[in-house]
């Protein structure tokens, strides 16, 4: 079977989605000479855009800037013939083959197979203080950026298990850790609580919410509101870690493919599979326990291999 680009302007295969699931589903497809089209999407390189130095990244002695990495996923990928294609997808028939994408500037794109990796995009408190201070303390990844915060004060935002797993992750390298939480109940489970409770490192702050993030090049501070009282209080901190919840992103195909209770694609087991033939997912997408940059380039590569199999296939 011919792996190129199809007659008619339909596509062998089509990625969205340019994180190191994306990338590397690229790599794989181009090196299978699929020629895959890959869509770039909202955020071009993914959630590593947005962090400062990765070091836990396979392959890299020493620290690599999060968006040098993901530049250096995308020129491996062109290297093999990948084409990019800028622009967002506003609708997706997933109904029959070829799918159907149609762009929010009126481009279509037809494709035999398709490759979800749009990624998940962390909650923000919404602040402007918290944008502006991204990557300078402010952070939604303990895993990714804990080690920078050795013997300082930092703060986490949230009251699940993703804010005491963090939390409790943090005491490694921090001085304190402070959990500032919107009630006076965490809704995290009670092993989770528990192991939070007992460390010595870790601080709560309830019924408070961020009011404001302090400091001009760097953070220094948090000033925090009672949300019962609205008194207010500062306290000082260097790192701020927002843990709110993460949000798949995968609007487009809730009610296509098969997703959790939260929107997350469901893959089936040790496959990138979805329940549709010809749609795979990969990386946080399909992902909310892991969420690392190397497990989302091992699932973007199973999914290459799952698309060109099918392919193969002629199903
Ligand atoms: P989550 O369970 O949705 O919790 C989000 C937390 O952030 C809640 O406590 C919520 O407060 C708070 N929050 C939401 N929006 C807020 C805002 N604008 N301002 C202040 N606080 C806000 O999210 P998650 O902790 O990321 O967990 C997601 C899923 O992954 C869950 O199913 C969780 O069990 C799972 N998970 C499991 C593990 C594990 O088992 N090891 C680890 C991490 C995550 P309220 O409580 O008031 O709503």
């Amino acid at each position: 079977m011919e792996k190129t680009e199809s007659a008619g302007g339909v596509e062998s295969l089509t990625i969205l989605g340019t994180g190191p699931a994306g990338l590397t589903a690229a790599i794989y497809s181009a090196r299978a000479n699929l020629k895959p089209l890959c869509v770039e999407g909202v955020q071009p390189g993914g959630q590593l855009t947005i962090t400062s130095e990765v070091e836990n990244y396979p392959g890299f002695a020493e620290p690599v800037m999060g968006p040098d990495l993901m530049t250096a996923f995308r020129k491996q990928a062109e290297r093999f013939g990948t084409r990019f294609f800028q622009g967002n997808v506003a609708q997706a028939d997933l109904s029959k083959r070829p799918f159907r994408l149609l762009m929010d500037d009126g481009r279509e794109i037809l494709t035999q197979a398709l490759i979800i990796s749009t990624g998940a995009s962390a909650k923000w408190i919404g602040i402007p203080s918290e944008q502006r201070l991204m990557g300078k303390g402010v952070s939604a990844c303990a895993t990714c950026d804990g080690f920078f915060f050795r013997n300082l004060d930092v703060v986490v935002v949230g009251g699940g298990d993703t804010a005491l797993e963090e939390a409790t992750f943090l005491t490694r390298f921090a001085k304190s850790v402070t959990v500032v939480h919107r009630r006076d109940q965490f809704r995290a489970s009670k092993a989770m609580q528990d192991r939070a409770f007992k460390n010595p490192k870790i601080k709560f702050v309830w019924n408070s919410v961020v009011d404001e993030i302090l400091g001009e090049k760097a953070v220094t501070s948090v000033r925090l509101k009672n949300v019962l009282t609205q008194d207010l209080q500062e306290l000082k901190a260097e790192g701020v870690f927002v843990a709110i919840g993460h949000q798949p992103n995968t609007a487009l195909f809730r009610n296509q493919l098969n997703c959790d209770e939260t929107g997350y694609l469901i893959t089936q087991k040790g496959s990138t599979y979805t329940n549709i033939p010809g749609v795979f997912a990969a990386g946080d997408v399909a992902d909310h326990v892991y969420r690392q940059a190397v497990t989302a380039a091992g699932t973007g590569c199973m999914a290459a291999l799952d698309a060109e199999r099918f392919l193969e296939s002629g199903e």
